[in-house]
C-alpha cells in the first residue's frame, strides 16, 4: 500500500509531500491539493493565500513507529467584505482546530482506555507506538 493512500482515509484531498524515518518516529510532510478553501465563518469560497504554517499531528502508528503528521496549513483571506474575519485557516475534518492528535487516534485511545486503567493503558499504547501520559488518556475517555 502507498502512503498516499492511508492520507486518503483521512482527506481525499491530502498528498504527501515528503516522508521520513528517524529511529521509531514516522515524518510524513502534508498537505491539501487544492487551492480554495471555504471561511469557516461565513462559509464563503476563498483562493486567495496569506501564509502558511505547519502543524505537528500524532496518528496511528505504522508497525509500532509513532506517525507524525507535518500538515501544511494556509491562511487565506476572507474575500467576504460582509464577513468580521479578514483571515482564516483551513479546517480539516480529520483534527480538530487546535488539537494535537487525529481524531482517529483519539478514538483509538478512548477504546483503550475503557478496557483498562490508564497506567495499563499507556504501557500498552506505548508497545505499539502512541506515547501518551495517563492524564491524556484520562482526558480523553472522560471527553468522549
Ligand atoms: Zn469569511
Amino acid at each position: 500500500m502507498k502512503l498516499e493512500e492511508l492520507l486518503k482515509d483521512l482527506d481525499e484531498d491530502l498528498i504527501a509531500k515528503e516522508y521520513k524515518r528517524i529511529e521509531n518516529e514516522i515524518y510524513i510532510t502534508c498537505e491539501k491539493n487544492s487551492n480554495s478553501s471555504t471561511c469557516p465563518y461565513c462559509n464563503e469560497l476563498s483562493s486567495s493565500i496569506h501564509s502558511k504554517y505547519t502543524r505537528t499531528i500524532v496518528d496511528l502508528p505504522i508497525q509500532n513507529n509513532e506517525v507524525k503528521l507535518l500538515l501544511i496549513v494556509r491562511k487565506f483571506f476572507c474575500t467576504n467584505p460582509n464577513c468580521n474575519h479578514k483571515t482564516f485557516g483551513e479546517r480539516f475534518d480529520f483534527v480538530f482546530p487546535k488539537a494535537v492528535r487525529t481524531k482517529r487516534l483519539d478514538d483509538y485511545i478512548n477504546k483503550m482506555g475503557l478496557r483498562d486503567n490508564s497506567m495499563d493503558t499507556v504501557r500498552n499504547l506505548k508497545d505499539i507506538g502512541i506515547n501518551v501520559s495517563s492524564n491524556t488518556v484520562l482526558r480523553i475517555v472522560k471527553k468522549n
